[in-house]
């Protein structure tokens, strides 16, 4: 590991000591390799001025529900010094406790709460203080005698900090250890099982002093042959069982959960070890990270029913074992090996997976090079159940969000690039739901930057490109709960006697026949899916036909039909189907201003008043078909299937 210190940045900061803070733990924040996802915490020491004008000196810390890799000023909360000596000096304190005088000491009142390491920040007599969760220190603590490699490692003037629980306890401990000590003889300090701390007058200096610390276990890993192997071997996916185990796992978890394939090389690698099943099954790389992923994935075999089944019987088991009187959370896995597959992850939204994802890459990489210093050895059970029902650590988790309506489900929509297709997306990841979002246009693979939406390019009138394109729905999000299927051509206008033979062959391809194929290739996966259903987008032409707009008129007919037929035939599997017929939708790619005056003008109107040119006198736009369509997808319509709903704002031939 290099240090990224820039004198140039540096040199913005002004030798504001705050700014400061914020720059180095920038630096820390953005090497995956030392925290990830809120992992680790800084803090700097400095003396200001209160109201009084007295001075006082303060500790500025990461304040909870930061993260380092974007932390500004605002998420360093100020507690007065003080009161972290004299909270360090008690002989117990709760957490409920710690939390509540922590924060009655901050002189800023908006403030985040403060760190749960802040007393012992605060006992570091030093400026500057960082503390990281480096891999590489972590993993070589996490081996038999552990402990006698990192003394060896880094000398008599490394403390060695034994584990205990973070927050007061762990202040405590130090603080007793330290009783006496010369701090200024110390290059840093390293918590077993856990992390590094390192301090400093200088923010360079204490930065730097990581990086060093880190680089010696990392040169250490190394000479040691520790490595983290890789295939070129292709992954074996099997789709519908990845859709299996999402239904199963989201059973267990009570509500629809995503799950995300890691299919990368080193993921294929370690799902194919002899001993992979063996080796993941010891435990975390920290114990923070029990919150998000378990003690242990989930090892898949041929029955994954049975896996299931056991993991929760050994769940609940190990709760049995360890509980103190504490509620039991949900037995379901955060993450399992597929062998041959990789591994998956299993969260509510992107975001968890995303942070499962990352962790158990790291966690992978940290097993197979302990494997090589005498095996993983990670924290106790004990101790991990104490972390993961930590009141403290669990609060984390609570902060999220308030559920929305289609939380946890997995949405594909056709035609997604623009106009109703596009204006679907968005209202659907408004209401909590992930989307694969297909369009024949490539520039689908850039126009979502949520993680939330998946733009993948597929012809839809080619069978072999929508196959391609579930696989990898099913890979990125699990499953397939919902479907809206909107893609469509608007032929130019040919009555029947000159009617082109290649157009109406086209229309009925595409407005009708890739519908029905996009159906039946979706079907597996909606029967897997959680309240399964399927919004058609037709036409009021279905009602209302033109002349000259047969080929067009006929297909969305026929596509009609086909939604009809299938309400019939899914509603026995629970599945509902169907179809909005949209009229008079102006914001969408096919209607550009000049074609929207001439045709204005062909019907002596104005282009307002060719706009609202129905019963209500108003305009439909996208986003109103959109809302639709989710609505429809929603619970609101758990009743219904088979139903044509016209959305047009009112149309005398279609009423
Ligand atoms: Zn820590």
């Amino acid at each position: 590991m290099k240090s990224s210190w820039n004198s140039k940045e540096a040199k913005k900061c002004k030798g504001d000591l705050l700014k400061l803070r914020v720059y180095t733990s920038c630096l820390l924040g953005k090497e995956e390799d030392l925290v990830l996802h809120g992992g680790g915490n800084t803090s700097v020491k400095i003396k200001e001025k209160n109201i009084f004008g007295e001075t006082e000196e303060l500790l500025y810390v990461k304040g909870s529900g930061w993260d380092l890799a974007t932390i500004e000023e605002a998420g360093f909360s100020p507690v007065k010094l003080k009161a972290l000596h004299r909270l360090a000096e008690l002989d117990t304190l709760s957490d409920m406790d710690m939390v509540k005088y922590q924060r009655m000491a901050l002189t800023n009142p908006s403030a985040p709460n403060p760190s749960v390491e802040a007393i012992l920040h605060g006992i570091i007599p030093f400026t500057f203080v960082d503390h990281t969760h480096a891999d590489a220190v972590v993993t070589i603590s996490n081996t038999p005698g552990g402990e006698q490699k990192i003394r060896d490692l880094y000398g008599p003037n490394m403390l060695i900090v034994p584990y205990v629980m973070p927050g007061f306890i762990l202040a405590k401990a130090i603080y007793e250890q330290t009783k006496g000590l010369d701090w200024s003889q110390l290059d840093g300090m390293v918590l077993m099982n856990h992390g590094v701390f390192t301090f400093d007058h200088d923010p360079r200096f204490s930065y730097e002093k990581m990086i060093l610390i880190v680089s010696m276990a990392e040169d250490y890993l190394k000479k040691s042959g520790a490595t983290f192997p890789r295939t070129k071997k292709k992954p074996r996916v099997d789709t519908l069982k990845l859709a299996q185990i999402r239904r199963e796992v989201s059973q267990m978890w009570g509500a629809p959960i995503l799950s995300k394939l890691d299919h990368s090389p080193e993921s294929v690698a370690f799902s194919n070890l002899n001993d992979a099943k063996k080796i993941s099954n010891r435990g975390p790389l920290t114990p923070d990270h029990i919150i998000r992923t378990k003690r242990t994935p989930i090892f898949f075999t041929k029955n994954h029913q049975k896996n299931l089944n056991t993991f929760k019987k050994q769940y609940e088991e190990y709760f049995e074992k360890y509980n103190s009187g504490e509620q039991q959370l949900d037995p379901a896995p955060r993450w399992g090996i597929l062998p041959g597959m990789g591994s998956v992850s299993f969260g509510p939204s992107m975001k968890a997976v995303k942070i499962i994802e990352d962790i158990t890459a790291h966690t992978k990489k940290a097993i197979c090079q302990a494997e090589h210093l005498g095996g993983w050895k990670a924290l106790g059970k004990k101790d991990l159940f104490e972390m993961e029902y930590w009141s403290l650590e669990q609060a984390k988790l609570k902060k999220a969000k308030a559920k929305k309506t289609m939380q946890g489900k997995v949405a594909l929509v056709t035609g997604a690039a623009s106009g109703i297709g596009k204006a679907c997306v968005e209202s659907l990841v408004e209401e909590g739901a992930v989307v694969a979002a297909l369009d024949i246009d490539k520039k689908i693979n850039s126009i979502f930057p949520q993680k939330e939406v998946l733009g993948l390019q597929c012809d839809i009138s080619k069978t072999k490109e929508i196959s391609r394109s579930l696989k990898q729905t099913i890979m990125h999000f699990g499953g397939l709960d919902l479907l809206i299927t909107n893609a469509g051509i608007f032929p130019k206008s040919s009555t029947i006697a000159e009617m082109d033979n290649k157009l109406w062959e086209k229309s009925l391809n595409i407005n009708m026949t890739s519908h029905q194929q996009l159906l039946q290739q979706c079907l597996p996966y909606l029967e897997l899916g959680f309240d399964p259903a399927v919004v058609i987008i037709g036409s009021k032409n279905v009602y209302a036909p033109g002349p000259g707009a047969s080929a067009y008129s006929v297909a969305k007919a026929g596509l009609t039909q086909l939604g009809r037929i299938a309400a019939l035939e899914l509603g026995g599997k629970g599945i509902r189907v169907n179809i909005l017929h949209p009229n008079a939708v102006y914001d969408t790619a096919l209607w550009s201003e000049e074609l929207l005056k001439s045709r204005a003008k062909h019907y002596g109107l104005t282009v307002q008043e060719y706009k609202t040119n129905n019963v209500l006198k108003a305009e439909v736009t996208s986003k109103d078909v959109a809302n639709m369509a989710v609505a429809m997808l929603g619970p609101l319509f758990s009743k219904i299937t088979g139903a044509q709903l016209p959305i047009d704002g009112g149309n005398i031939r279609v009423i």
